[in-house]
């Protein structure tokens, strides 16, 4: 991994095509400020099946940042539980770097999985949140 990007598990999350295919229409409509909403779907981690994309609010004024409005959260919330799904993470776009987080993504992450997609090449990734945030069934060590 490149020096400077954060220390962060990559994890290898199946994202399905027609919700990749949203994030993407959802970043571009952003586009130069990043977009940010929410993934749902079953499982933890690695056996996490994303079903679908939430859009939020942006709250940053920042064209690198991102901050997802706290009513979009509890939205996304919501919609979880009416569809009997789980919120399984968030997810933001990079208009010009890489689909990697930074400090500050790392940060703001209060759930076990980050979605990250590159407009820059068209990328997508997924990555473990805060280790503090992983889950009793991950079975790794919550220490480094
Ligand atoms: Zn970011």
């Amino acid at each position: 991994m490149p020096a400077q990007f954060v220390d962060v598990e990559v994890l290898s999350v199946h994202v399905p095509t027609a919700v990749r295919d949203e994030l993407f229409r959802f970043a571009h409509a952003a586009a130069p400020r990043e977009a940010c909403g929410f993934v749902l779907g079953t499982g933890r981690a690695e056996q996490a099946e994303v079903v679908l994309a939430t859009l939020a609010r942006n709250l940053s004024d920042s064209a690198a940042r991102f901050e997802a409005h706290p009513e979009d959260q509890l939205a996304a919330e919501r919609e979880a539980e009416r569809l009997g799904l789980h919120v399984l993470g968030s997810w933001h776009s990079h208009v010009h770097s890489a689909a990697r987080p930074s400090a500050a993504d790392l940060a703001c992450t209060s759930y076990p999985l980050a979605l990250i997609l590159s407009l820059r090449d068209e990328s997508l990734a997924a990555f473990a949140g805060p280790r503090e945030l992983a889950l009793p069934d991950r079975q790794r060590p919550l220490s480094r």
